[in-house]
């Protein structure tokens, strides 16, 4: 491997380290639930997915799931309960 890509390799893993770094803006994510999968889409802050308990509560396990995973590179959504 030539010393250029050595060196990117290096700076990948630091960036990797400093998750501030990055901002999700959109994407699209299958959760595997205890029954079935979830398609859980994030947009710009707002989440969605297409369980029941996310129809009646506007949250669920998969999105807070996703929220933990991603903490710090995305919005912080505010917790209401
Ligand atoms: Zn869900």
């Amino acid at each position: 491997m030539d010393y250029g890509m050595i060196g990117k390799i290096e700076k990948a893993k630091r960036y990797a380290q400093e998750r501030d770094r990055f901002r999700f803006s959109s994407f699209t994510v299958t959760v595997d639930g205890a029954n079935n999968p979830h398609t859980v889409i994030y947009d710009n802050g707002t989440w969605h997915c297409d369980c029941d308990f996310f129809h009646s509560r506007g949250r669920c396990s998969h999105t807070m799931a996703l929220e933990f995973i991603l903490e710090g590179m995305i919005a912080a959504a505010p917790v209401t309960e």
